[in-house]
Order: structure tokens, then C-alpha cells, then sequence
């Protein structure tokens, strides 16, 4: 598979997740993260699927296309070891839904930043929420989902909070 083909793999998995959690909410109260702003396409796209939600964002900095850039009442920089705590602290409510991209080039990284995170992001997720993310996540509450003929090459990872 080239590069290119992968490239667009994940990026159809990651919008994929994204539709299925808006599509299967129902009900479930809560705010919406985005950890990983980058250029602010996920972002955008989650401010189409969840109009009448807040959207917490997180990341180091803001860097996204002039169009995506959150309001600042709504955006948490600084590095996520440190905000997503902050989160919590803040006394803000559980989250519906986390989508977190947040993979850099260096793959063994991106693996140990997901495995710090995992934790504290099963404590920010409200019971029965839902959670897409482009590293997987190993949590005892995380039950993994699928979503036929999208998430099979391992590109995403898509998960509820059973409990
Ligand atoms: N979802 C974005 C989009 O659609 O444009 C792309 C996100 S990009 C793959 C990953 C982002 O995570 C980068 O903007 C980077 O600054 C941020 N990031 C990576 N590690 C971080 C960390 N430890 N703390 C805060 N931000 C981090």
C-alpha cells in the first residue's frame, strides 16, 4: 500500500469514529475534547457532528487554519500530561465524547504519551461515552469497538466506557 493510500485509510477511520460517536450518543450529556488541534480539519469536522455541544480543545499551541482556531474560553494549552488534569480540577463535566490524535513521526513516543494519557482520560470520560483515537489504549473500562471495513488496518481505535 503507498503512502498515499494509507494516509487516506486513516484519515476515513478517524471520520468514521467520529460519525459513528455522534450517530450513537443519544441521549448521553457532556461536553466534547479534542485533544490534538494541529490544522484544526478533525476540529472542524467535530463542530459539524456536535453543534450544540462545547468542544474542549488541547494542544501545545495553536497552529490550525484561521478558520478552525476555538474560542479561548474553550482551549487548553500547554502539554496534555498538564492540561488534561487541569480539566479535571476545573470541576468540568465528563465528557461525551474524546477524540485524541495525537501521534507525532516517532512512534515509540506516541505509544508512551498514550499510555501516560489513558488514566486520566477513563476519568474525564463519562460512563457510556465514547473515545477515537489514533494510538491504541489499554484500559480495563475501554471496550474496544469496530466499525466494519474501516478500523481492520489498526490506523484508529475506537472505544466505550462500559462502566
Ligand atoms: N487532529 C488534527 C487535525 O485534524 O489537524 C491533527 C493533530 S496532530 C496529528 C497532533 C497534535 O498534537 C499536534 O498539533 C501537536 O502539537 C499535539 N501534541 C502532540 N503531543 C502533545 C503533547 N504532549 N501535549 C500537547 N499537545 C501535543
Amino acid at each position: 500500500m503507498s503512502r498515499l493510500d494509507a494516509f487516506i485509510r486513516r484519515m476515513q477511520a478517524q471520520r468514521a469514529c467520529i460519525d459513528a460517536a455522534a450517530a450513537n450518543l443519544g441521549g448521553l450529556t457532556g461536553p466534547i475534547l479534542e485533544l490534538g488541534l494541529g490544522n484544526g480539519r478533525t476540529y472542524d469536522h467535530l463542530r459539524v457532528c456536535f453543534p450544540d455541544r462545547p468542544i474542549y480543545v488541547f494542544d501545545r499551541h495553536v497552529a490550525a487554519h484561521p478558520d478552525c482556531i476555538p474560542p479561548t474560553q474553550f482551549l487548553r494549552l500547554g502539554d496534555f500530561r498538564a492540561t488534561l488534569p487541569g480539566y479535571l480540577e476545573e470541576g468540568q463535566p465528563s465528557a461525551a465524547f474524546v477524540h485524541a490524535d495525537i501521534g507525532s513521526g516517532d512512534e515509540r513516543a506516541s505509544l508512551r504519551l498514550a499510555a501516560d494519557l489513558a488514566p486520566i482520560l477513563v476519568k474525564i470520560l463519562a460512563s457510556r461515552g465514547y473515545l477515537a483515537c489514533d494510538q491504541p489504549l489499554v484500559e480495563a473500562s475501554l471496550e474496544k469497538l469496530t466499525i466494519s471495513g474501516v478500523l481492520d488496518g489498526g490506523r484508529y481505535h475506537f472505544y466505550l466506557r462500559r462502566d
